[in-house]
């Protein structure tokens, strides 16, 4: 059985590792001149860690992203709202997105990677399924679904950013909310913390210093952060506004078509699972591959992904706006005592039919 992925990015390249691990042929399509990832640094939560287990490749994300450290959300004084120890969070790994991107490739044969090739319409490719992984912006599901609305604007713009290598590898996981914007801090484990600063604003604000922009935001806030801004060279900071696609699809499936990742469900970041769906998406597509034909499999691939993943896009929605888009004064105040009122366990059990996702076994195509 042959399939060919349309776009090389976090989900693409999961989708092939998957397939080729229950005995599928599988071709990569990317249109970019090379493989890899911009940005900064991404969080795979444990949903995420097990299925990239499923695939044999925690181990190795493991190694080279954060170890296990506290975290918590505060607010811009540094004064705690929440705060969860590492013994009481199942292990979530900040990395690069460039070496996890990495660790996905050389899981597969250079020749099943193919650049700079742009796929206009899925009727050229000759396969037995076609995964569209071609991101929020995807041509095959504006082809397949040319009712669907467009990804929308989410209110919010975002800031990110890697640090060189000079921070203590126990440095906490950290949010820190102030009203209308708010500022992570993820430790990559080798002294680099990815960051980024996220502030509601209209669509389409750029400046010629965005380290200076974002400087200006949160500067002041609480230790470490104006040392990570020290710490990053500015030139190596980029800025994205945040788009999802806000109507949910009625299906992701069409034909022999499988949509993966952000070209399904391209949902806000405020929960830190987008990639994490897209990692999931795979290896619930090839469990689904390895047990028949292909409509039967598309069928259970589509049961399978479209609850939970609308689900987690709504819940990620809510959270923005009770998270750093709340700005009046009173709200953030309410908001804050609520954190400080809740112990963390009771949020932890919260995140748990999130965090919680059991990959399906991975068998061999028969
Ligand atoms: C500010 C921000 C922070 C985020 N933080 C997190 C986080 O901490 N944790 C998390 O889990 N998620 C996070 N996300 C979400 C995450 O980045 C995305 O969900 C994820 O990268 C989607 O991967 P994908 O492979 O589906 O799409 P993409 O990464 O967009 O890849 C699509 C690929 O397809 C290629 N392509 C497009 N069209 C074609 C074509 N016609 N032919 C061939 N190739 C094509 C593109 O070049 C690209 O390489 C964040 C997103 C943002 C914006």
């Amino acid at each position: 059985m042959k399939a060919v992925v349309v776009g090389g990015g976090l989900g693409g390249v999961t989708a092939a590792v998957a397939l080729r691990k229950v005995g599928w042929e599988v071709s990569v399509l990317e249109r970019a001149p090379e493989f890899g990832e911009v940005g900064a640094g991404v969080g795979v939560m444990p949903n995420a860690m097990r299925a990239l287990a499923a695939l044999g490749l925690a181990d190795e994300v493991r190694r080279i992203g954060t170890p296990r450290v506290a975290g918590g959300v505060r607010d811009p004084r540094g004064r705690s709202l929440t705060r969860v120890d590492a013994a009481q969070l199942e292990h979530m790994v900040a990395v690069h997105r460039a070496d996890l991107h990495r660790v996905l490739r050389s899981a597969l044969p250079e020749a099943c990677l193919v650049t700079d090739t742009e796929v206009r319409s899925v009727d050229e490719l000759d396969a037995d399924l076609v995964v569209a992984a071609d991101g929020i912006r995807s041509r095959i599901r504006q082809a397949l679904f040319p009712d669907t609305p467009q990804p929308v604007y989410a209110g919010t713009t975002a800031w990110r950013s890697v640090t060189r290598a000079e921070f203590p590898p126990d440095l906490e996981i950290s949010q820190t909310l102030g009203p209308g914007t708010e500022f992570g801090v993820l430790p990559l484990g080798d002294g680099r913390v990815c960051w980024y600063a996220a502030t509601v604003a209209p669509a389409g604000g750029r400046s010629d210093d965005e380290w200076a922009e974002a400087r200006r935001l949160v500067g002041d806030w609480h230790h470490p952060i104006p040392a990570l801004f020290d710490a990053t060279p500015p030139e190596t900071v980029i800025r994205h506004d945040i788009h999802e696609l806000a109507t949910p699809l009625p299906t992701y499936v069409r034909g022999r078509v499988a949509l993966l990742g952000d070209a399904a469900h391209a949902m806000t970041p405020y929960l830190g699972q987008g990639a994490c769906m897209a990692i999931e998406d795979a290896v619930v597509l090839a469990a689904a591959c390895a047990k028949g034909d292909v409509s039967n499999a598309l069928a259970e691939y589509d049961r399978q992904r479209r609850p939970r993943t609308q689900a987690i896009a709504k819940a990620s929605r809510v959270l923005g706006r009770v998270g750093h888009k709340l700005r009046n004064p009173v709200a953030v105040a309410m908001r804050d005592a609520a954190m400080r009122a809740v112990p963390a366990r009771v949020g932890v059990r919260g995140m748990t039919k999130y965090l919680g996702w059991v990959p399906p076994e991975l068998s061999l195509y028969r």
